[in-house]
């Protein structure tokens, strides 16, 4: 079995949706085939909900012209009068429910539901592509077999049990479909993987079948050494290793999830990234293979907070750090990076939901310094003990820029600093020339 993904715009308009039929069945091999919504969708459905709760009048304009763009695409999609039609229906039943929205108080649970919507239309309207090519494929319901538990982790024993059962049902079907970024959370509510969702989804399926290759179809070809939307020449990297990936993935390389190497790592399961556009070229092969290169990628995660604590209790003291950490752990806010000195420890966090009840309780053990609005910048590649050279490279090209926080040797692949996030392209650019001479 093998899982192939594919984003937003790889089913972005009827033809790509077309072409996507076309790379399915271009092996033989037994497939899971997971879809993003149509681009575009998913940020439409948050803007809704932003304005069908604040009750902006917005929503109504936004609304027809999403259901525009559907109607259009739905009738440039079938042959078949009939699917045609169904699809119309569908689609249209899709924006009834939606437009029921400002008629009563809008909930959390109901944000959910709306955004599960861009995934439901667009595995609907892409099976019944199949069935117009007369490709037979059986459309797996995600919200039947993926969920997440009380801490918002998928619950791996019951997204294996239930796609075991579920395939049983189906003992010589060789093509799935499934929604990608869906699930469904401890109560059985609709919830979300978050945005970006449906890379975690493929390989969290890949993990459950065994997959023998998770395959993630995206607009650009494989993992680039840099941000592409950010610096004009980058290149894609062949190959990294999982432990490679997962830094790039969770540090803010927008191409793959920040969660979704570890499955396919835990699982063994090799990842490849190819390009919808560009089908015959590589892409980024991921597995236990390292890249083997000195420095091989560089990625940047915004929305950092610094907290800095300064204690003269922690002078030759023991049990300091625990508590500190004990504090994180209470609110459930994971810290990325850490440095300290004898007198004080600094560290980040991302989210920022607890931040005044966590500064408060810090207060307890020494003066709290707070800095918004970093961005960690985080350099793969290889950085064991016994590499030499490779730091003063990195610090020669970011000499210009104001470093807050530098993490080295936490890990034999990443160097992570922490920057102002006005100076993030900069950095990315300089980084860039200095260290792939680009
Ligand atoms: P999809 O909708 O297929 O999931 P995404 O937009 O989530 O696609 O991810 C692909 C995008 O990620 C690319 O178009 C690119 O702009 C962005 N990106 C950011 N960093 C990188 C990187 N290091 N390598 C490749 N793409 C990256
Ligand atoms: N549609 C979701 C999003 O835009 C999930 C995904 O595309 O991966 O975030
Ligand atoms: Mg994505």
């Amino acid at each position: 079995m093998q899982v192939y993904k594919f984003g937003g715009t790889s089913v972005g308009s009827p033809d790509r949706m077309k072409q996507v039929a076309s790379i399915i069945t271009s092996t033989d091999d037994p497939k899971v085939v997971v879809l993003s919504a149509v681009s575009g969708t998913t940020n439409e459905l948050v803007a809704l909900c932003q304005e069908v709760d604040t009750e902006d009048p917005g929503a109504e304009d936004r609304l027809d012209a999403l259901h525009e763009h559907y109607r259009t695409f739905v009738n440039k999609l079938y042959q078949s009068a009939k699917l045609l039609n169904k699809a119309h229906e569908f689609v249209n039943n899709k924006f009834d429910y939606l437009r029921t929205l400002g008629q009563k108080k809008f909930t959390i649970q109901d944000e959910k539901e709306v955004l599960a919507q861009g995934e439901l239309i667009s595995t609907q309207l892409f099976t019944w592509v199949l069935e117009d090519q007369k490709i037979e494929a059986v459309l797996l319901p995600a919200l039947e077999f993926m969920r997440i538990d009380k801490s918002n982790e998928p619950d791996e024993y019951y997204i294996k049990s239930m796609l075991e059962k579920i395939f049983e049902d189906f003992p010589s079907q060789r093509l799935f479909i499934t929604q990608g970024y869906i699930c469904r959370n401890a109560f059985g509510e609709i919830d979300n993987l978050k945005r970006g969702g449906s890379d975690y989804t493929a390989t969290l399926v890949g993990q459950a079948v065994g997959a023998s290759e998770i395959q993630i179809w995206t607009d650009i070809t494989g993992m680039h050494n840099n941000d592409p939307r950010i610096v004009d020449k980058t290149y894609p990297v062949e190959a990294l290793s999982y432990e490679e990936a997962a830094e790039l993935a969770y540090f803010g390389a927008k191409i793959l999830h920040p969660s979704c190497v570890l499955p396919a790592l835990k699982a063994h399961i090799p990842i490849r990234l190819k390009n919808t556009m560009e089908p015959e070229a590589a892409g980024t092969l991921i597995s236990h293979q390292e890249s083997k290169s000195k420095i091989t990628a560089v990625a940047a995660k915004d929305g950092i907070t610094a907290i800095k604590i300064r204690s003269g209790r922690m002078l030759n003291a023991y049990g300091f750090l625990k508590k500190i950490f004990e504090i994180f752990e209470r609110f459930e806010t994971p810290i990325d990076m850490i440095t300290t000195s004898e007198v004080a420890v600094s560290l980040t966090i991302d989210d920022n939901a607890n931040l005044s009840r966590i500064l408060s309780e810090l207060r307890h053990y020494g003066q709290v310094d707070v800095d918004q609005n970093q961005t960690i910048i985080c350099i793969v590649g290889d950085f064991g003990g016994s590499k030499a050279g490779t730091a003063i490279q990195i610090f020669k090209a970011l000499q210009h820029i104001p470093i807050r926080m530098i993490s080295y040797g936490g890990s034999d692949y990443n160097v992570s600093i922490l920057i102002q996030a006005e100076h993030k392209a900069q950095a990315l650019r300089d980084l860039n020339q200095v260290l792939f001479h680009l």
